[in-house]
């Protein structure tokens, strides 16, 4: 444990240039959005889809593969050891990150899923008795409800579920006065994906912790967002992916308190998450490599490491800025389009817009403004409980980060016009 905590400390955060007031140099920085589609500047509006990834994540991916690529934890040769020094520094980094107590609490996963089913598996399995209540929201992401489905079903657990109300948000004091005494954990996106509604994970954990349960947050669309304390929140397990948050795919973080998962049974098998194995049985490793089976994805953890330090170069001043004018510009010009209805209208929200448009289809309208070079997502958005609440069979979304510009979100109000005017 302290070769992790020496790691840490000889990570050194790099500054970027003076990115304050200029847009313009924090888009150089993403060689993706210099591309031209349909002979139209990009203007990438699927950020709640998967992040672009800046030169610093590029590049520390690319210096790894070329010059420390090894396998982590069983080589004594010194790219193995470099490249252990990298898996475990940047888990050193997540912790930091969002404030971690202990290293040893960040588990790193392929992703929120990964995380989630994780938790749902081996949490699951041994804690959840035949009877006993999951609460999920209305609003959860299929990768935050078809675990607890899988793990109900097993252990003759039900699915419970906090409504809505019409703005899209969570009356707390209805949670608080319906709760059933059955209720072992409450699973709650931090932010929504397609309502854009922020959920008060800080009193949701209260209100569980309150009655006995634990909560976990599923923070896919928070992470890139806003700065994570997991003290502050205090939930007792919090999920996020690499790729959303700048970093590459294939890579992602459960945190979990170090109790809970001491407690827990290990989820997958095999190399690296063992003590020692015999014919019949085995023992298992110290956290968090009990849950690390397997060759894991080191360049992937040295991307997270370079996007953490990137995102530590702007600051979540400079990203919470300049998101919450985004988010404005958006709700206004949107709002202009006639025949435009945004589902999600949460006082606490961050920048996704999710609409349904004068009855064209979501998949016409997002081939429409692909072809004038805008990127936005149509579908359920995996979350099909929500859509049937909604009653649509899918939306269009445009969901915004810090390298957008407002440029970007006047396309997309004259391009919704003009889909109007080629469709009706
Ligand atoms: N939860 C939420 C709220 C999401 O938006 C997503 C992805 O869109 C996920 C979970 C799943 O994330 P991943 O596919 O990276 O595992």
């Amino acid at each position: 444990m302290g070769t992790i905590a020496m790691i840490a400390n000889a990570l050194v955060v790099p500054e970027l240039p003076d990115v304050e007031s200029n847009v313009a140099s924090v888009r150089a920085r993403f060689p993706i959005l210099a591309r031209e589609i349909n002979g139209h500047p990009l203007a990438y509006l699927d950020n709640a889809a998967t992040s672009q990834k800046p030169l610093e994540v590029i590049e520390a991916v690319d210096g790894f593969y070329r010059s420390r690529n090894a396998n982590i934890h069983r080589s004594l040769h010194t790219l193995g050891e470099e490249a252990t020094a990298d898996w475990e520094g940047a888990r050193a980094k997540v912790a930091r990150f969002i404030g971690a107590r202990r290293n040893e609490e960040v588990i790193f996963t392929r992703g929120t899923t990964e995380s989630i089913n994780l938790v749902a598996s081996s949490w699951g399995e041994a804690f959840l008795k035949e009877g006993d209540v999951i609460l999920l929201t209305m609003m959860e992401h299929h990768s935050n409800i078809v675990p607890w489905q899988l793990v109900a079903a097993r252990r003759g657990a039900s699915l419970v579920y906090i409504q809505l109300e019409a703005d899209g948000s969570i009356d707390l004091e209805k949670v608080e006065a319906s709760w059933n005494p059955r209720t072992r954990i409450v699973c709650a996106t931090h932010m929504s994906n397609v309502l854009g509604t922020i959920n008060d994970i800080r009193r949701l954990s209260e209100i569980a912790h309150a009655h006995g349960a634990l909560l976990l947050a599923d923070a896919a669309q928070s992470a890139p967002h806003m700065r994570l304390d997991v003290g502050a929140l205090g939930c007792d397990f919090l999920a996020f992916s690499g790729h959303k948050l700048y970093a590459p795919m294939g890579i992602g973080v459960l945190w979990g308190r170090e109790a809970l998962l001491e407690a827990m049974p290990p989820y997958m098998g095999g190399g690296d998450m063992i003590r020692s194995v015999g014919l019949e049985t085995s023992t298992y490793n110290d956290l968090p490599w009990k849950f690390e089976a397997g060759t894991p994805d080191v360049g992937g953890a040295v991307g997270l490491s370079a996007a953490i330090d990137f995102i530590g170069g702007l600051g979540w001043d400079y990203i919470g800025r300049r998101e919450a004018s985004l988010g404005r510009r958006a709700l206004s010009v949107l709002g202009e389009v006639r025949g435009l209805s945004l589902h999600g209208t949460a006082r606490d929200r961050g920048a996704v817009f999710s609409f349904s448009f004068a009855d064209i289809h979501p998949h016409d309208i997002a081939q429409f403004l692909d072809r004038e070079g805008l990127a936005v997502r149509a579908g359920h958005h995996c979350a099909q409980p929500l859509m049937r609440l909604l009653k649509v069979p899918a939306t269009t979304r445009a969901s915004l980060a810090f390298w957008n510009t407002e440029e970007e979100v006047e396309r997309l109000g004259a391009a919704l016009e003009a889909a109007k005017r080629f469709y009706l």
